[in-house]
């Protein structure tokens, strides 16, 4: 359970001053539900306020704060009008302006006859100076809670900075002191304030150069984020390892008979993934293996291989996709290799209901289904196995930690196999993943012919589409992308649908459309359409990003490719030149275009190796925003700044290693401060695996 000191801190955003019903939702937006999300909640910029010159003095375009005289209110006469308020010191005269301000409150605020402390950007207008919608205007005693230096937090339409920064201000007076969970000695060489003074630090900047990711306030924050992300890694690994395993060891019988039915030799790089894979297996304890290879490097085969040696020793195997469509691609690649070994696949998706569910569920409790492939549904409780020996996670990173341990948990000694096309470079990889084992996929199968990948304004448009048409005659199938940043964002759907009927009118009935917000039945039909002979182009969102297989498919149009992250389109454009033609992807992007996009999106254009790919992305974007983040699921740091703090992070995976070698359950003292840090950053499932404390 989280401990009490933390309370105040989970207590919802609405509980600060400040922050009503109306705001609660543009403060979660930027920031979180809860009040600790707002601590994570780092400023960017500042406005230093102690600058305070008479009128005289004050230059425009510079943020001063000074005692004014109010001389004068002159309400709007017309609607394009603001209203004004003529103020004085000795002097010089200033006018304050609002536009659709409420006349009752004006007076209320800037009474006529007194002095008030004002501050904001000076602007000069018509020979005078103004300032428009001052930030402050208070009573001349309150001139301290002005003149500070205010820190800037990042914000979203419709919320104001005052509410932000006073937001933050409640949320860092409800911290408490906690007990101290790094280690003594780092944290004395290291110069780090606490936690609690780092917090109060970073959330007072008191010039430029306390704004910087390296300032020791920032670096403990980071520190801290890194450790709990390596801490909680390494309890899963923990916590699966302490599960026995067992040596699986197949007699090779059916995996012969299913790479003799391929129509192709293995490669090199998926032989060494197997033996690496084999010789896991056989040992005693929990595989724990990551297959990390390119789109289109050949994992699946890999798989059914590996699963193929689990069944061999008489048990069963499950492969589960992070989608519908691509658990149905699965099964239909596999139908055929496994049926020419015997094996007995199924097909288990959230969509199966009532008797047909029973029946699978039946027939894999008695051991009649060797292999079960499906999407999360095989989470479900009510899904048991006779055996479950081996477990491969296929796009691992869209599924959660606990997830992991959920489908270990279903067998007495599950060896796993996660399976990623995300090309992570080495630092990102700790994050997401610890120190797991990892293959890597890193040669292609024969034969693959390289993409003609271009870069071209969305202005030419109209040309792109002739061309396409083109194509389309001489016999290829074609995907055009939209972007959808979120199947919530109505605008976005409202461009696919009108995209798809555009295309329609141009090249006729036999353009499809998918995207995430329809009905599994109805994405199915389409995907079937196009790879079978229903459909020549296809309009889709990226529910088709990651594994779908349709080798025909020769011609990419993305719309908006500067939206999309790099990785991202590396997945998209690796749906084409599957197959033995020449394949073109276009990459439309909306202009005008930063030289860093440009650069970003040429990366594209002169690579197809995703590791290379990542890396250039890294170079030019910083981790955080690497992957299109929340499409990719890996992990996103409120602090840490992995492009600045990559360090820190090799020293917390250092650390949490140490941690859990010395006192593996959290029950020390500093183990007991560790929980805390664990619960601070939302681990509470991971915690859940220790013995209670
Ligand atoms: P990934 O899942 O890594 O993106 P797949 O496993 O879907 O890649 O394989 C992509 C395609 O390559 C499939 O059509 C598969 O049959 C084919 N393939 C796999 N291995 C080889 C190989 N060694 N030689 C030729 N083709 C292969
Ligand atoms: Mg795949």
């Amino acid at each position: 359970m989280r401990p009490e000191n933390l309370y105040p801190l989970f207590a919802p955003i609405t509980a600060l001053a400040g922050v009503g019903p109306r705001l609660a939702p543009l403060v979660e937006k930027v920031a979180g539900p809860h009040v600790v999300d707002l601590l994570w909640h780092l400023p960017y910029a500042l406005i230093d306020r102690r600058f305070t010159p008479k009128i005289a003095d004050a230059p425009a375009g510079r943020i001063a704060t000074i005692e004014v005289m109010v001389d004068l209110h002159i309400p709007s006469d017309s609607a394009r009008r603001p209203y004004r308020v003529r103020c004085s010191d000795e002097t010089g005269e200033i006018t304050l302006v609002f536009f659709h301000a409420k006349r009752d409150w004006l007076e209320k605020l800037l009474p006529v006859g007194e002095t008030r402390i004002v501050s904001g950007m000076i602007e000069a207008f018509n020979e005078g100076l103004q300032i428009t919608h001052p930030d402050h205007v208070v009573p001349s005693d309150r001139r301290a809670e002005v003149m500070t230096i205010e820190p800037v937090y990042p914000l979203t339409a419709g919320l104001p900075g005052k509410v932000m920064v006073k937001a933050v201000r409640g949320a860092v007076e409800r911290t408490q002191d906690l007990a101290e969970w790094l280690d003594p000695a780092y944290l004395r060489r290291q110069a780090w304030p606490t936690w609690r003074e780092a917090l109060r630090q970073a959330h007072a900047p008191d010039g430029e150069a306390s704004l910087s990711p390296m300032t020791p306030a920032r670096q403990r924050l980071a520190y801290d984020e890194l450790l709990s992300n390596q801490l909680a890694l390494a309890l899963v690994r923990a916590s699966l390892r302490k599960l026995a395993g067992r040596p699986i060891v197949g007699d090779g019988g059916l995996r012969q008979r299913i790479i003799s039915s391929l129509p192709f030799s293995l490669t090199g790089a998926q032989s060494r993934a197997l033996a690496e894979i084999d010789a896991d297996m056989a040992l005693p304890a929990r595989m724990l293996r990551l297959l990390q290879g390119d789109v289109g490097s050949g994992k699946t085969v890999v798989a059914l291989l590996a699963m193929a040696a689990a069944v061999e020793t008489g048990a069963q195997a499950a492969l589960m996709a992070p989608t519908e469509i691509l658990a149905r691609q699965h099964l239909a690649t596999l139908e055929k290799p496994a049926a020419a070994a015997g094996l007995r696949l199924a097909l288990l998706t959230g969509r199966d209901k009532g008797k047909t569910r029973q029946k699978i569920l039946d027939a894999l409790a008695a051991g009649q289904i060797d292999i079960l492939i499906g999407t999360h549904a095989l989470f479900q409780e009510e899904v048991v196995f006779r055996d479950l020996a081996l477990a491969v996670i296929d796009e691992q990173h869209r599924f959660g930690v606990h997830q992991r341990l959920d489908l270990a948990a279903k067998g007495h000694a599950v060896d796993m196999l996660v399976m990623t096309a995300t090309p992570i470079p080495r630092t990102l990889m700790l994050t997401a993943y610890g120190d797991m084992d990892v293959s890597r996929l890193d040669e292609k199968p024969p034969g693959r012919r390289p993409i003609d990948t271009r870069v071209l304004p969305l202005a030419r448009l109209d040309q792109v589409t002739e061309g396409v048409g083109r194509a389309i005659k001489a016999g290829a199938k074609v995907y055009w992308i939209c972007p959808l940043v979120d199947d919530s964002e109505k605008l976005d759907l409202a461009a696919v649908t009108a995209r798809h009927g555009e295309l329609r009118e141009l090249l006729g009935p036999r353009v499809g459309l998918v995207h995430g917000r329809m009905k599994g039945p109805e994405k199915d039909a389409a995907m079937a359409a196009f790879a079978g002979d229903g459909l020549d182009l296809l309009v889709a969102t990226t529910v088709i990003e990651v594994g779908v297989n349709v080798p025909e498919a020769t011609v990419m149009v993305i719309e908006h490719a500067e939206r999309f992250g790099l990785a991202q389109l590396h997945q998209l454009r690796g749906r084409i030149g599957r197959g033995d033609k020449d394949s073109t992807c276009l990459l439309l992007y909306g202009a005008p275009l930063s030289e860093n996009a440009k650069s970003r999106l040429n990366i594209l254009r002169d690579s197809e190796d995703g590791f290379r790919i990542a890396e250039e992305d890294l170079k030019l974007r910083g981790a955080g925003e690497l992957l299109g983040t929340r499409q990719s699921g890996l992990p996103e740091f409120r602090m840490a700044d992995l492009a600045q703090h990559g360090d820190l992070l090799a020293t917390a995976r250092d650390d949490a290693r140490l941690i859990l070698e010395t006192d593996p359950e959290l029950q020390g003292a500093r183990g007991k401060a560790l929980r805390t840090l664990l619960y601070l950053f939302e681990r509470d499932a991971v915690v859940k695996t220790l013995r209670s404390g």
